[in-house]
């Protein structure tokens, strides 16, 4: 018989786990995957022919935090127009001691906010620490967290963004005026001119940043490709930067380096494991000139850490609900 099941709500999530408490359970989790303590486990991903969906799991082992699990979930696209959000997921948390499930989380918010979190984790280890302009590429659903994350980071002055989509800026304008940051739309080359942080976050599949327009001593956080075939930023720029990731068998085979790994000019061994930085295994930035990039492809171990603070923070409050199978 297990001590019962923790069940925490979309709307728990939101009040429990914080921006800070998602960046510090990222950290941890790059760290412990970067000494080999945490693995994830191979990626399920599938079109299952019904509405249109993907549907897959991330699971994985951290060793050191005891947290065994897995988010399921996917891409609905009709699920807009029911009202809903179309990336959907759970995260199932199990009792590595027993396998017993231990608590059953709500996805979708978490998903946002370590996501942010991994960007973040980045920018706190790798951005020049007189980064002023923070460049947006993106400005859907993900991009609103990650500017508020990011621009806790750096003493940022100024936010340049600019999206595909330019009818969708002005909710990313709101999030900079509700942080106090002034908010320019601007042209990808002058983004590329002012920016000393730029967060990309977009579906895109084609480069949306080149590298002649990115200018020295730029941290970019890659935060979009997260299937095979997407790309945000020219290949170039991938191979002229000196390349971080969360996890190095997603990055070449699903992540932002994927292209540049196909066209031969980069190898695996020239990508580092943000883990390493953070273990201080590796010094990180090494001059004010160099451009570092982090490809965030995000990773099961990630929602697993976030989901684990959730539910924790939930049973200590009184706040969880909980059920016996
Ligand atoms: P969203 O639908 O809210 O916004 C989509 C963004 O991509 C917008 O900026 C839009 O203008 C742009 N876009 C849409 N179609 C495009 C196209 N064909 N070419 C170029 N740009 C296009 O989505 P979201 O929830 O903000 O997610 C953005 C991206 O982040 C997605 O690719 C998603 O898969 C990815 N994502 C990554 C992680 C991770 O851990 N790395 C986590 C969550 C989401």
């Amino acid at each position: 018989m297990s001590d019962g099941i923790v069940v925490v709500t979309e709307a728990d999530c939101q009040k429990l786990v914080g921006r800070a408490q998602a960046f510090d359970a990222v950290e941890a989790v790059f760290g412990a995957m970067a000494r080999g303590d945490a693995y994830n486990f191979p990626v399920i991903r599938e079109a299952i022919g019904y509405a249109d969906a993907l549907y897959g799991f991330k699971s994985g082992f951290d060793k050191a935090g005891l947290t065994l699990g897995l988010k399921s979930g996917g891409y609905w696209p009709g699920n807009m127009d029911k009202g809903l959000t179309n990336h959907q997921s759970t995260v199932f948390l199990f009792n590595p001691g027993t396998g017993q499930l231990k608590a059953l989380v709500a996805g979708n918010y978490l998903t946002a906010v370590r996501t942010a979190a991994a960007s973040s984790v980045s920018i706190a280890h790798l951005a020049r620490k007189d980064a002023k302009v923070l460049g947006m590429i993106g400005a859907g659903h993900q991009a609103q967290f990650q500017l508020r994350a990011a621009a806790e980071q750096r003493d940022f002055e100024k936010v340049v963004a600019w999206n595909p989509h330019p009818d969708m800026l002005p909710k990313l304008a709101a999030v900079a005026e509700d942080i106090g940051l002034p908010f320019e739309a601007v042209s990808q080359e002058e983004l590329g001119a002012q920016a000393d942080v730029i967060i990309t976050i977009t579906s895109a599949f084609e480069p949306l940043l080149m590298a002649d327009w990115v200018k020295p001593g730029t941290h970019i956080a890659c935060m979009g490709t997260d299937t095979k075939g997407k790309q945000e930023v020219d290949a170039a720029l991938v191979a002229k930067a000196t390349v971080f990731t969360d996890e190095i068998a997603q990055s070449i085979s699903i992540g932002e380096t994927q292209h540049a790994i196909a066209a031969g000019s980069i190898k695996e061994g020239d990508i580092t494991p943000i883990g390493d930085v953070i273990n201080g295994k590796h010094a990180g930035r090494a001059s004010a000139e160099e451009i570092t990039l982090f490809d965030g492809t995000g990773v099961g171990l990630q929602d697993l850490a976030v989901a684990d603070v959730a539910a924790n923070l939930a049973a200590e409050q009184g706040i969880a609900q909980k059920v016996t199978l």
